[in-house]
C-alpha cells in the first residue's frame, strides 16, 4: 500500500478521498488554487500546495504543476476524483512515467472509452445493445444526413470526446441536421478540442440507468447494482436514486452482466460506470462508459455497503477486490440530491457568494458530502455543487421521506441553492410513484400533478 496520496481536485470529491485515505492509514496532499487558499479540502489535508490561479486551465488542469507538487510531497499515488483531469489520458501517462501511481484505468483504456463512438464500437462487439447510431464518427453533414435516413428521425448529434452534456443536438428533420450540424462541431471544438460528431438514433422517453462496475488487476470484475439518473436538467444530473424503481431482480442481473462483459472487453481497471438508456418495454441500450469515480457513487455506497473510493485505492495498490459478485447484497433505497449554488427558479443560474449560515442535520440514514461549511466562499470559477446530500432508509417512500426532512432542516444562507427545486421534486406525485424519464423536469414539475 502507498504511504501518501495526493488529491488532484477539489471540494466534496476532494474531502470525501481523504476520508478514505486516512481511514487506510495514509498521508493526503491537497492542491488549491489561489482562490481555494482557505477552502474545507485544504484545511483537512496534511500538506497541501498551490499549484497556481483561480482558472481551472491554470491549476486543476495544471498537469505540470501538479505532478511537480507530488515530487515535492513525495506522494506515491494520485487520485483525481471526477472532472479535471479524471480523464486525460495524457495526465494518467504523465503520472506513471514520474512513478507516481494514477488511482484509475490505465491511460490507454482511458483514450478509448473517452472516445464515444470507439466505445460505441467495442462495446457492440462484445454483443451488448447500443443505442443505434453511425458505426463510428461521421465525416461530414452528408454522411450525417444517410445516417439520419436510415435511423428515421428525431436523431442526436454528439460530440466524440463530449461529456457533460454539452455538445449534444437533437435533429427533427434533414434539414434542421443541417442547420445543427456546424454549430454541434463547432462546440465540440471549442469544450473539447475535438470537432468530431456521431449519430444516434433519438430515443424519446429514456431513462437514464447506469451500472458500476468494479475490476481489480488480476481479473475480476464485479457490478454494484444500477443508479437511476434520469432526472435531468439540461442533460444534467439533479438527483440519483439506487436502486432504479421498478426495475426487476432479472432485468437488474442483465444489466449488471451487461456491464461487466463491456468492462471486461475492454481490459477496464478500477471502478467505473456503465451508462444505460432504458425505454419503457425493459430494452437497454449501452451509450458511454465514465472511466472515473462518479458524483453520484453515493447512492451505490448506501445500498451495497462497500466503500467505492476505498476500493479504487486498493485496486490501484494491487490488491485483489474484497468482494465476490455473490456477497454483494442490495440493502435498502438510497436518494442523493446535488445541492448546487444557483437558483432552482432560473435555469440553475449559478449563485456565487460567501456562506453565511451552514448547518446541516444529521442523523440514521442521513450523509451529506461536502466541501464547505460556513464562512465558505462559493466561487464563480467552479462548478456550482456545494454538498451532495444523501438518505438512505428501508424502502423508497421512507427514503424520499426522510430526504425531505433533511432538505427541510438544512440552513443554508448567503447564497442561492436547489433546496427548494429538490423539494418539489421530491413532492411530485409522478416521482413518487415511480414514473419518471429524462424528461421529468421540463415535462412533468410544472404540470398539473394527478391525484
Ligand atoms: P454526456 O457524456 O455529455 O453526459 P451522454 O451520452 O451521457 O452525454 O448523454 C447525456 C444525456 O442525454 C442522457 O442521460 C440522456 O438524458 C440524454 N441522451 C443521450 N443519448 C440519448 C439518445 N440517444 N436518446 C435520447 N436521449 C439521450
Amino acid at each position: 500500500m502507498f504511504g501518501k496520496v495526493l488529491i488532484a481536485n477539489r471540494g466534496e470529491i476532494a474531502c470525501r478521498i481523504m476520508q478514505a485515505c486516512r481511514e487506510l492509514g495514509l498521508r493526503t496532499v491537497a492542491v488549491f488554487s489561489e482562490a481555494d487558499r482557505n477552502s474545507l479540502h485544504v484545511q483537512t489535508a496534511d500538506e497541501a500546495v498551490c499549484i497556481g490561479p483561480p482558472p481551472n486551465k491554470e491549476s486543476y488542469l495544471n498537469v505540470a504543476n501538479i505532478i511537480s507538487a507530488c515530487k515535492v510531497t513525495r506522494a506515491d499515488a494520485v487520485h483525481p476524483g471526477y472532472g479535471n483531469l479524471s480523464e486525460d489520458p495524457t495526465f494518467a501517462d504523465a503520472c506513471q512515467e514520474c512513478g507516481i501511481t494514477f488511482v484509475g484505468p490505465p491511460a490507454h483504456v482511458i483514450a478509448r472509452m473517452g472516445d464515444k463512438a470507439e466505445a460505441r464500437r467495442v462495446v457492440r462487439e462484445a454483443g451488448i445493445p447500443v443505442v443505434p447510431g453511425s458505426p463510428g464518427a461521421v465525416s461530414d453533414v452528408r454522411d450525417a444526413r444517410d445516417i439520419g435516413a436510415q435511423l428515421g428521425y428525431p436523431v442526436m448529434l454528439k460530440a466524440v470526446s463530449g461529456g457533460g452534456g454539452r455538445g449534444i443536438r437533437i435533429a427533427h428533420n434533414p434539414a434542421h441536421l443541417t442547420q445543427l450540424f456546424e454549430q454541434a462541431r463547432s462546440e465540440a471544438r471549442a469544450a473539447f478540442g475535438n470537432g468530431h460528431l456521431y449519430v444516434e438514433k433519438y430515443l424519446e422517453q429514456p431513462r437514464h440507468v447506469e451500472v458500476q462496475v468494479l475490476a481489480d488487476a488480476h481479473g475480476q470484475v464485479v457490478h454494484l447494482g444500477e443508479r437511476e439518473c434520469s432526472i435531468q436538467f439540461r442533460h444534467q444530473k439533479v438527483l440519483e436514486e439506487s436502486p432504479a424503481p421498478g426495475v426487476s431482480s432479472s432485468l437488474r442481473r442483465r444489466m449488471g452482466e451487461a456491464a461487466v462483459k463491456a468492462a471486461e472487453a475492454v481490459g477496464y481497471v478500477n471502478a467505473g460506470t456503465i451508462e444505460f438508456l432504458l425505454d419503457n418495454r425493459g430494452r437497454f441500450y449501452f451509450i458511454e462508459m465514465n472511466t472515473r469515480i462518479q458524483v453520484e457513487h453515493t447512492v451505490t455506497e448506501m445500498v451495497t455497503g462497500i466503500d467505492i473510493v476505498r476500493e479504487q485505492i486498493k485496486i490501484a495498490a494491487g490488491e485483489k477486490l474484497s468482494c465476490e459478485q455473490g456477497r454483494i447484497w442490495f440493502n435498502g433505497h438510497a436518494i442523493e440530491c446535488r445541492l448546487l449554488a444557483a437558483d432552482g427558479e432560473r435555469g440553475l443560474l449559478p449563485s456565487p457568494g460567501t456562506i453565511t449560515r451552514w448547518a446541516v442535520p444529521c442523523g440514521p440514514g442521513v450523509r451529506v458530502d461536502t466541501g464547505v461549511t460556513a464562512g465558505s466562499v462559493v466561487s464563480s470559477y467552479y462548478d456550482p455543487m456545494i454538498a451532495k446530500v444523501v438518505c438512505w432508509d428501508r424502502t423508497r417512500p421512507e427514503a424520499i421521506t426522510r430526504m425531505e426532512a433533511t432538505l427541510r432542516g438544512m440552513q443554508v444562507e448567503g447564497i442561492k441553492t436547489t433546496i427548494p427545486l429538490h423539494l418539489r421534486i421530491l413532492r411530485n406525485a409522478y416521482f413518487r410513484s415511480g414514473r419518471i424519464d429524462t424528461h421529468f423536469i421540463e415535462r412533468r414539475l410544472g404540470e398539473e400533478q394527478p391525484v
